[in-house]
């Protein structure tokens, strides 16, 4: 069991809540607010998906479920990869366990170029660590990262889609990245339950899910 790019973001956000993700995820309680947030995110990234015109989706998912098939997702992109697809979405690599999917991977002279798509209207610092955990799985993948990029969501709604790059951030969070990868591969699978104090964490720079249980522990 390695972790995904959102378990390292909520990991290095707090180590309890990515423990508590793998071993007792039932106590999650998600807002309707936040749930809302949620789907608009998801609504934003099916839209973008096509805005380089056609595109191959290696999205997945396992039999009778809504859970990604991973193994079979890294497959296909590995196939579409070797067969020069100009556009691939939500393309996934694998690292010793450790996994992304990449919203969209678009083909280049010499590599690819990325694009995180994030439906907000402003590019924040944590979107360009999520990058920077995708780049790692790439270039850990063998695969030749040019341009990084963050799709935010601008106002005109008929092409809201808004291309900032950040090439540079991005790939330098590649020993950050290094450094907590792996102590955080090892603490989510401790077998008793993490002690961390309460603090800013809980709700910087998102809202935890754990709010109430560890605030009524
Ligand atoms: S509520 Fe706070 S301490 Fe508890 S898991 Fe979440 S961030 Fe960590």
């Amino acid at each position: 069991m390695g972790i995904t790019k959102s378990d390292f973001m909520r990991g290095v956000q707090c180590p309890k809540m990515l423990w508590l993700d793998k071993h007792k995820p039932g106590l999650r309680i998600i807002s309707p607010e936040v749930q809302r947030r949620l789907d608009a995110g998801n609504d934003f990234g099916d839209r973008a998906m096509a805005m380089f015109g056609p595109y191959e989706e290696m999205t997945i998912l396992k039999p009778g479920t809504q859970f990604p098939d991973t193994k079979a997702m890294v497959a296909k992109t590995a196939d579409h990869i070797s067969r020069g697809t100009k556009v691939i979405c939500e393309a996934a690599f694998s690292y010793y366990n450790n996994y992304c999917a990449v919203d969209i991977l678009r083909k280049t002279e010499s590599g690819y170029d990325f694009y995180e798509v994030k439906n907000s209207p402003v590019v924040k610092d944590q979107f360009i660590k999520d990058t920077g955990f995708q780049y790692y799985i790439l270039k850990k993948s063998k695969i030749n990262v040019g341009k990084i990029f963050v799709v935010t969501h601008g106002n005109d709604e008929e092409n809201p889609f808004v291309i900032n790059e950040v090439s540079e951030e991005a790939k330098a969070y590649y020993k950050w990245i290094d450094e907590n990868i792996w102590e955080l591969n090892r603490k989510q699978k401790e077998a008793e339950e993490l002690m961390v104090e309460v603090g800013e964490q809980c709700s910087n720079p998102y809202e935890c899910w754990y709010y109430n249980y560890c605030h009524n522990q």
